[in-house]
């Protein structure tokens, strides 16, 4: 898990970094909010993760459709470079000819989009005694202004300027040491009320017991708003000082012990929003998941003697709807209560907008597909009202499946927006035994689909979700916390679930759940989707295929080998009268580290680390 040496490759780097840097590139066009809120709809830049506040990973264009996708060719591949490799998992950024796109280890570059060229290269001097769980990943970045902004795996966010790779300023929210990291990229919003453009972003580090937090600075200084912990009854800060406490004050959710006192669990209870926001505008609202409750053993989390059902470990693993101006938590829609299998709730929150086919009104609805199998359809408007805190259940509005052989629950109470739990909990030793009994657990922590995010077609009005069949073997073992150690409390072995596949892209109704199509993969499914006007689905593979689908009924169009796995997320934009399709190869994340059967099927998947751009060819007519 501890990523290997890298002193001396990082001293090797800043100097010729230094020297490649001695020439600035020409200043481009400044970022603006408005050049910001209209992401979706331009389609010569890419500003945000997500390609749009909403999250929808949608883009109008339609110059490469159904008919000619076949047709594309590289225009050209650039290599990150660096002796060590890993999963290249990140979203690009493109602005005004200029592609800027993080890669492991916490580098960032930014290259010429038309030539492949690198303009500049930025890499943090990492510590050696960084703790990232699940691979040395960065996911994106965000831009604003003059600045790029990305996350590094010592806890700390840096703003650097767009033409030079200068650093502008950096800061440090957490301490790695006891496993504070940041891998997702950070995002920028707008308080409607003050005005202020604000850079908001949040940490990781549930596998170490820390409490997870969102923060929100000022983009030209990086100082911050506010901040909130998503671990209730922790205190929240605004301007400097004590805000009000995330929940109760008293934090009923999480048990007190023998001795009165709150549980261990709840000093490192989890909760990190690591992946990135959407944003409601119309609301104010700042749209996230949270993480896993810490630790992943549930008994830890309920009051000796009860049923772990009865507690909810607030609030983790769900959807959470945070006001711009004051980081207070507004609306919370919980898809794990009291979590026992990592489920976490991170993966995107989508913001879309239907008509009920039964009343004909139109409505505001966030959509979410949760490792723990279920596609979530929350209604948006009563989450971001207030009246949505705690986990106000009538906001549930659709929990279906989308992946067979679900063990942890049959379906979800829209009454009361629980689920109904099939009695598959992992148990707790029996007589002084080191470990629980095992179960057999599907999906495994590794989900029925994870951080890679999926995408919503206006077109099509479907979902289309990179999705996994897989299970795993799953014990209790016992355990105490101890600082920057791994708080898990579980053991676990990935296995398959079926002979034929792992990966399953699905095409999912959000107004009657029904998987409309699907693609079936040998390998894990480990990339985000993008969906076009075009009529089409891009992803790629962990055996290095970058492939485009028809959104209607999921036919494979193209492929393209890229020569190592593919687990990032394609962009597309227009640039001189022509489309353009982006996306990183380079295999890693988490299933190599943690994947059992999944780490040793995908052991013959080469390393590499390149960004890589497809056209259709000169003068192509047609
Ligand atoms: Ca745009
Ligand atoms: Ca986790």
């Amino acid at each position: 898990m501890k990523p290997n040496s890298l002193k001396f490759r990082q001293t090797v780097l800043a100097t010729l970094v230094a020297a490649a840097c001695s020439s600035p590139a020409m200043a481009s066009k400044t970022v603006s909010w408005e050049d910001i809120l209209n992401d979706d709809k331009t389609t010569t830049d890419v500003l945000s993760y997500g390609l749009g506040l909403k999250a929808q990973r949608y883009s109008p264009l339609t110059r490469i459709n159904t008919k000619n996708v076949d047709n594309l060719v590289p225009a050209w591949s650039f290599s990150f470079g660096g002796e060590k490799q890993r999963g290249q998992e990140a979203q690009a950024l493109v602005h005004d000819g200029v592609i800027y796109v993080t890669a492991s280890y916490s580098r960032i570059f930014a290259i010429d989009a038309r030539s492949g060229k690198r303009l500049w290269e930025y890499e943090a001097r990492l510590p050696e005694d960084i703790r990232p769980c699940c691979d040395v990943v960065n996911r994106g970045a965000a831009i604003y202004g003059d600045k790029i902004y990305f996350g590094t795996l010592d806890a700390s966010i840096v703003a650097l300027n767009k033409d030079t790779g200068k650093v502008a300023w950096k800061k440090k929210f957490g301490d790695h040491k006891i496993g504070y990291t940041m891998t997702g990229a950070p995002f920028v919003v707008k308080d409607q009320k003050s005005g202020k453009v604000l850079l908001v972003h949040g940490s990781s580090g549930d596998e170490f017991g820390v409490v997870g937090w969102l923060f929100a600075r000022d983009p030209d200084t990086g100082e911050e708003v506010w901040a909130r912990p998503m671990v209730e009854g922790h205190m929240g800060r605004l301007n400097g000082q004590d805000s009000t406490p995330t929940g109760d004050a008293k934090a009923p959710s999480w048990p007190e012990g023998p001795d009165g006192k709150k549980v261990d669990a709840w000093n490192h209870g989890g909760g990190a929003p690591w992946q990135t926001a959407s944003y409601d505008v119309e609301k104010n609202m700042v749209v996230i998941g949270a993480g896993n409750p810490a630790p992943w053993n549930t008994w830890h989390r309920t009051k000796e003697g009860d049923d772990p059902r009865n507690w909810d470990s607030l609030f983790t693993s769900g959807q959470a709807y945070v006001d711009a101006s004051t980081g207070e938590l507004k609306g919370f829609f919980q898809h794990t209560p009291n979590d026992a299998w990592d489920f976490s709730g991170n993966n995107s929150v989508v913001l879309f907008e239907y008509k009920d086919p039964k009343t004909g009104k139109l409505v505001k609805a966030s959509a979410h597909a949760d490792r723990n199998g279920f596609f979530f359809v929350t209604d948006r408007e009563k989450l971001t009202n207030g009246a949505g805190y705690p986990n106000k259940p009538t906001s549930l509005i659709g929990a279906w499946p989308f992946v067979e052989g679900i063990t942890w629950a049959s379906g979800f109470d829209l009454k009361t927006g629980k689920p109904i739990e099939k009695g598959n909990r992992p148990q707790l030793p029996k007589d002084g035994a080191e470990k629980g009994e095992s179960i057999f657990v599907s999906p495994p922590f590794l989900g029925g689909t994870n951080w890679m995010p999926m995408s919503y077609s206006q077109k099509t009005e479907l979902f289309y979700i990179p999705a996994n069949h897989w299970a795993m073997d799953y014990w209790t073992e016992k355990l105490t916390y101890k600082a920057g150690n791994a708080y898990l409390g579980q053991g676990f072995r990935i296995k398959r679930l079926f002979d034929d596949h792992v990966g399953t892209l699905r095409a999912m109704d959000p107004k009657t759940g029904k998987i409309v199509w699907e693609h079936k993969e040998k390998f894990p499914l480990w990339a985000g989707t993008m969906t076009t006007a075009g009529g089409l689905v891009f992803t790629g593979t962990s055996d290095g295929y970058v492939k485009a689908f028809d959104a209607k009924n999921g036919k494979e169009l193209w492929k393209f080998q890229t020569g190592s796995g593919v687990v990032s997320v394609p962009i597309t934009w227009e640039m001189d009268g022509e489309q353009y399709i982006g996306i990183q190869s380079g295999y890693g994340g988490a299933v190599p580290l943690w994947g059992g059967d999944m780490a040793d099927l995908t052991k013959q998947v080469t390393q590499g680390g390149s960004m890589w751009v497809f056209k259709l060819p000169k003068g192509f007519k047609g």
